[in-house]
């Protein structure tokens, strides 16, 4: 259990069990929101780029669309640009741009999967001159790649990169400003608590400062109140 005003927030999970004094935000794939089953105290939605292959993106932007007005759904996502897995970035593109646009449009923060396109998604953040957040989810690049997407608005949030002695993951955190974190456990398992343990040891910090940053972030980014 917490011991303070503040929820320890993982901003990313697959896991939809809901656990005592943590505050989640469960990720639901679009083709499961008509389940209601599958919808969260807190979720976010949209179509992985893994599954962007045979769908209309157009069709998956009218659905979502609908979903982001209701009031479990807090963010888009996990949405983004796999340059090492999936089907083709032509046919990622059209399902992130779909999204992307209802996401400006509905002013939600969007969860970002991201692998070796960051260039593509910088080059995307500073073309559509949006104000709502990006989030890059399981950051595990260097410091001067963090350096690079926070100068152009990015949220970071990290995972179980953390919690590797020596990883890049770990000497980024520490230049990234508290402003602009978040911290999740993705599909890992792990405890959350964990990772924030771990990064207050790594940023010479208490754990409620963290918490309180990640707090006011989660206000501000997700407009709920932790
Ligand atoms: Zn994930």
């Amino acid at each position: 259990m917490t011991s303070g005003r503040y929820p320890h927030i993982d901003i990313h999970t697959h896991h939809h069990a809901e656990i005592d004094g943590l505050l989640r935000i469960v990720n639901v794939r679009l083709d499961d929101v008509t389940l209601p089953a599958h919808h969260p105290v807190h979720g976010s939605v949209g179509v992985h780029p893994w599954d962007a292959d045979g769908r209309n993106p157009e069709q998956d932007a009218t659905v979502l669309a609908a979903v982001v007005e209701e009031p479990w759904c807090v963010a888009v996502g996990e949405i983004g640009l796999d340059r090492v897995r999936g089907p083709a970035l032509h046919t990622q593109r059209h399902s992130l741009d779909a999204q992307l646009d209802i996401a400006a449009q509905h002013r939600m923060p969007v969860i970002l999967h991201c692998v070796r396109a960051h260039a593509d998604l910088m080059q995307l953040r500073k073309q559509r001159r949006e104000s709502n957040p990006w989030i890059i989810h399981g950051f595990t690049g260097h410091s001067e790649l963090a350096g690079q997407l926070l100068q152009l608005d990015f949220h970071l949030s990290f995972g179980a990169a953390v919690l590797e002695v020596g990883s890049k993951a770990r000497e980024a955190l520490t230049t990234t400003p508290l402003n602009r974190l978040f911290f999740e456990t993705d599909e890992s398992g792990l405890d959350i608590r964990d990772i924030y343990r771990a990064a207050a040891d790594l940023l010479l910090r208490d754990e409620e400062e963290l918490m309180l940053a990640v707090s006011e972030n989660f206000h501000r980014c997700f407009r709920v109140d932790p």
